[in-house]
């Protein structure tokens, strides 16, 4: 580089125009900044590599389609490139519009014969992993190994990163274990590739696994660490963190805060998140659109709506996730009609193009208030192929409704694009078993053999002394199971001396007694946790429960109870929203 700290090729005593020193070029210099500095060296007759070097490198730092193709048109003037003029046009195009260019550029200096340098790499990985070229990046990486940058501190980390956003998490993990000198960057890459592939628990043990090796956790491994609490419900140690990261400097970080609103949102904290965003001196689009998403995942549809309102006086300009929020509040509230103008307005008022999200919102706002067939017709009329979720959204709501017939036709889609998701069958057999159609039942069931496909187990978690501890259906894997169980029994029987009666209707089972059925409904996995909950946590205190499905009706209705009879607020999340169980109802209002 030392091209770049040569002497200044304006004279000092330029009277007419005296530029800054070349070195002084400022590394933010705007766009316009750059096109002058350069239309002044050509007419000074100054053009050279390294000024042109210089000129591309600050175009390259805040890399849009203008300055990228500008930057392009001064790099095919250099006549002699080597390695660094090529990283730094690369680096460029790999944060860009089109990161595809990166790969492109690595190729014409391959062809050019100039040997890469271990800068090549990060560039071109992140290129391969932001266009999810798996192909392309596994090149890349057999080029690395051969060059010996495989296990470099710079190249090793981008690996990680290129393999867990192509979708292979293991590769990512296998090169991860291969680090022998693992820094704080490589570690922040592995934290992120396990959450990005909803694995908290491997997060977090990798996080723990930082702490005892004494590495000095960023602010990028304190955002991997918050995402996989909220994954996973972990308040506690979300609360940790919280304190870790004022401790550390990072309380004024915006990025930092969003996150921790997000994870106290999602852990079923709203008051913690609303003292976050509270206590922001600035806040950016993506930090109104968590607290807008917390209040709508609690059911505060009209909260959500007002702090939109807010938002926009600000002059803060919603982006597409806050339309998730705002249309994902509607939907929640039963608010249709103004959840369909709120999606107009969103392209029509802001240019945003609707992604598959939005468009699931809007056939849950339409299912959920039972406009199934309006739903059914939505997806079909759709300008891009609806997705199994989407479909799926609307099955759920046919189970809700007891429409057997549209659950058939939605399942017969779903089933085209993907008969692998347990779940599917579930509901549907479910919606037949409700309607008493049991030749239907057995032949869902028959399909799911043949298919070999399983059911999703429920599984329920809940954090107890900054500890995870996951139930599942009906097993007996947890140390305490026996203990456990026991509990279930005792709380059960309590709350039948109240009313409670097991809800069999939809146990699939049809050769089941009902005794039989009675004992299948016993141990869900939220039904363990809860009781566990009452088991370890004080008397009066919360308890919050991570579930991976949808709640059964069962085990809501026991979850009312117990908040009734044993004075407990119940906060569980299962894979749609919170319920808050309190005082023998819950917030969702039975629909869910
Ligand atoms: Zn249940
Ligand atoms: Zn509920």
């Amino acid at each position: 580089m030392a091209s770049l700290s040569s002497p200044s090729i304006f004279p000092k005593s330029q009277e007419i125009f005296s530029p800054p020193p070349l070195t002084f070029l400022p590394k933010r210099s705007s766009f316009r900044e750059i096109q002058q500095l350069h239309a002044s060296a050509i007419k000074l007759r100054r053009l050279n590599n390294s000024f042109l070097f210089n000129l591309i490198d600050s175009l390259s730092l805040n890399p849009t389609p203008a300055s990228m193709h500008y930057a392009h048109k001064l790099f095919d003037q250099i006549p002699h490139r080597d390695a660094v003029i090529f990283n730094t046009l690369s680096r460029g195009y790999s944060r860009s519009h089109d990161p595809h260019q990166a790969i492109v550029l690595f190729c014409e200096m391959l062809m050019a014969s100039i040997p890469p340098d271990s800068y090549s790499f990060p560039s071109l990985l992140k290129a391969c992993a932001s266009t999810h070229a798996l192909p392309q990046g596994r090149q890349a990486h057999a080029a690395a190994i051969k060059l010996g940058f495989a296990l470099n501190a710079f190249v090793l980390p981008s690996l990680i990163s290129m393999y867990s956003q192509c979708g292979d998490v293991e590769a990512a993990r296998t090169i991860f274990d291969k680090g022998t000198d693992r820094c704080v960057i490589s570690f922040n890459s592995m934290i992120t590739a396990f959450v990005q592939s909803s694995r908290p628990g491997e997060a977090l043990a990798l996080f723990r696994e930082m702490q005892t090796r004494q590495l000095r956790p960023t602010y990028v491994t304190v955002l991997g660490v918050l995402a996989a609490c909220a994954l996973i419900g972990a308040i506690h140690l979300g609360k940790w963190i919280h304190e870790y990261a004022e401790k550390n400097g990072f309380s004024s970080c915006v990025k930092v805060n969003t996150a921790l609103i997000d994870m106290y949102g999602k852990c079923g904290s709203l008051e913690d998140a609303i003292a976050v965003f509270e206590g922001m001196e600035f806040r950016d689009a993506q930090a109104w659109s968590a607290m807008i998403i917390a209040h709508a995942i609690h059911g505060q549809g009209s909260e959500a709506l007002k702090l939109f309102d807010e938002m926009r006086r600000m002059g803060i300009s919603p982006d597409g996730i806050t339309f998730i929020g705002i249309l994902y509040s509607c939907s929640h509230s039963g608010m249709v009609e103004q959840g369909l103008r709120y999606f107009r307005d969103m392209s029509n008022d802001y240019g945003i193009v609707p992604g598959i999200k939005h468009y699931g919102c809007i056939v849950d706002l339409l299912a959920r208030t039972g406009r199934l067939e309006e739903a059914y017709d939505f997806i079909n009329g759709l300008p891009i192929k609806p997705t199994p979720i989407l479909w799926r959204t609307l099955l759920s709501a046919c189970g809700s409704h007891g429409n057997v017939e549209l659950g058939k036709k939605v399942f017969d889609r779903i089933i085209e694009l993907d008969d692998s998701h347990g779940g599917d069958y579930v509901i549907l057999s479910n919606l037949c078993a409700l309607n008493r159609m049991w030749e239907d039942v057995n032949e869902i069931r028959k399909m799911m053999s043949e298919r070999g496909v399983a059911k999703v187990p429920g599984c329920s978690s809940i954090e107890v002394d900054s500890k995870v501890h996951e139930f599942f259906a009906g097993d007996g894997k947890h140390p305490d199971s026996n203990e456990v169980r026991r509990m279930v029994d005792e709380v059960m029987e309590e709350l039948k001396a109240v009313g409670y009666v097991p809800d069999t209707g939809k146990v699939r089972h049809v050769d089941l007694t009902e005794e039989e059925k009675e004992e299948s409904l016993r141990y869900h996995s939220e039904k363990l946790a809860i009781a566990f909950g009452l088991m370890k946590t004080p008397p009066g205190t919360t308890i919050r429960v991570v579930k991976n499905l949808r709640i059964c009706s069962d085990c809501h209705a026991m979850a009312k109870l117990v908040s009734m009879v044993f004075g407990r607020k119940i906060i569980l999340r299962d894979l749609n929203r919170f319920h808050h169980f309190a005082g023998g109802h819950c917030s969702c209002a039975d629909y869910w």
